[in-house]
């Protein structure tokens, strides 16, 4: 008898066994599947700074 495989579980690492015993996987639990997506949620929310500010200062003209 083989032992099932686990993954560790993205949130807390428990091993989640990967199987049909395991309805949340990846997750241990819904909990953590619900944790997950709350962290996932409030990533995206955070608005990244569109465009980079101006970098066309002229090169120096050395003479
Ligand atoms: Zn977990």
């Amino acid at each position: 008898m083989k032992p099932s495989p686990t993954r560790p579980c993205p949130m807390c690492k428990v091993p989640v066994e990967w199987g049909a015993a395991s309805p949340h996987r990846p997750f241990c639990s819904e909990r953590c599947r619900l944790l997950d997506l709350g962290a996932w949620a409030s990533e995206s929310y955070r608005i990244p700074a569109e465009g980079p500010p101006d970098d066309d200062a002229p090169a120096p003209d050395a003479h």
